[in-house]
């Protein structure tokens, strides 16, 4: 691996933010032009280390129509916005000597997870999507461009929460269907300290205001119900004045835009994933809504006696 001097010296923009750190008066410049050669650093560093990985010798695979060995048609470059700015490598690119439809490989690309129209990387996409669904996407666009003056539009977070919203939709599609299949779910891990914890489960219905016609907000609005199941499991902590208060910990939210035939397969799985067969306590809180007791009441060990049982 290269020193930074071998990495950033003659470079202009490096060069540029050196004299403006000597020059610089204030605490708060010098750590915004400091944060700004991190970053520079950060994608000199990782674009060396791509280069290096596209360096190495390739075994190129077979043509996934003809079976004839796939062979290289040279190098050609890459951008991606990253958390850390714009980078750009170059890496080989291979096709079939029969020139078959769709043979495009891009080892590289595979083999570090991105994909061929991918603008952004992934921890730029969850950042993005992460302040997309708490503001506006104009907000989030400009919020992001206050950490390190990283330029995403709010048409592109429009785009990257559409990709990432139907992903996680299929996923939990998936989920769904092995759990009405019998299949084992996946449990989340728990700390030893949070699985000796009750776990309190509760849901309750909400009105939310939606558009009345989709991508575009003319029209009255129109108020749908949405039901929202919370489980976190029962902790305490200690207050400034010694007193013993509840705490919620390890929350875990379902929501669904649909009825309590959607909603219970949602609330069952997340409880599955949470592991409420091996809490030491499970604590089912509803108000009145009848169909929301149908939704622990059928289990096999019953929320609500065990909890009374307790
Ligand atoms: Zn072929």
């Amino acid at each position: 691996m290269s020193s930074i001097e071998q990495l950033c010296q003659g470079q202009p923009e490096w060069e540029k933010h050196c004299e403006q750190l000597q020059s610089a008066s204030t605490l708060s410049q010098m750590v915004q032009i400091g944060l700004q050669m991190g970053l520079f650093l950060a994608r000199k560093l990782i674009e060396q280390e791509l280069e290096q990985r596209a360096q190495q010798p390739m075994n190129w695979d077979n043509c996934s129509l003809c079976g004839t060995k796939l062979q290289s048609k040279g190098w050609q470059s890459r951008k991606m916005e990253t958390l850390v700015g714009k980078i750009e490598w170059q890496r080989r690119v291979g096709r079939c000597r029969k020139g078959c439809p769709k043979s495009l490989s891009i080892p590289l690309d595979e083999a570090i997870g991105i994909k061929p129209h991918q603008s952004g990387s992934e921890e730029l996409m969850r950042l993005g999507c992460l302040l997309s669904i708490i503001m506006p996407y104009e907000l989030a666009s400009w919020i992001l461009g206050q950490w390190s003056g990283l330029s995403i539009s709010a048409s592109t977070l429009w785009n990257w929460v559409q990709i990432k919203g139907q992903e996680a939709q299929a996923d939990l599609e998936a989920q769904l269907q092995a759990q009405a299949s019998g299949e084992e779910c996946e449990i989340e891990f728990l700390e030893a300290s949070l699985a000796t914890l009750s776990l309190a489960i509760s849901a309750d219905g909400v009105m939310v205001p939606f558009r009345p016609t989709p991508h575009s907000p003319k029209g009255k609005t129109l108020w749908q119900e949405i039901k929202v199941g919370i489980l976190a499991r029962l902790g305490s902590r200690i207050s400034k004045a010694g007193e013993r208060l509840p705490q919620l910990l390890h929350h875990r939210v379902v929501a669904v835009l649909g009825n309590i035939d959607e909603f219970i397969p949602r609330i069952r799985l997340e409880a599955r994933k949470q592991s409420f067969e091996s809490a030491p306590g499970v604590i089912w809180l509803s108000d009145g809504g009848r169909g929301f007791w149908r939704s622990n009441c059928n289990y096999e060990n019953d929320y609500y006696s065990q909890a009374k049982a307790r």
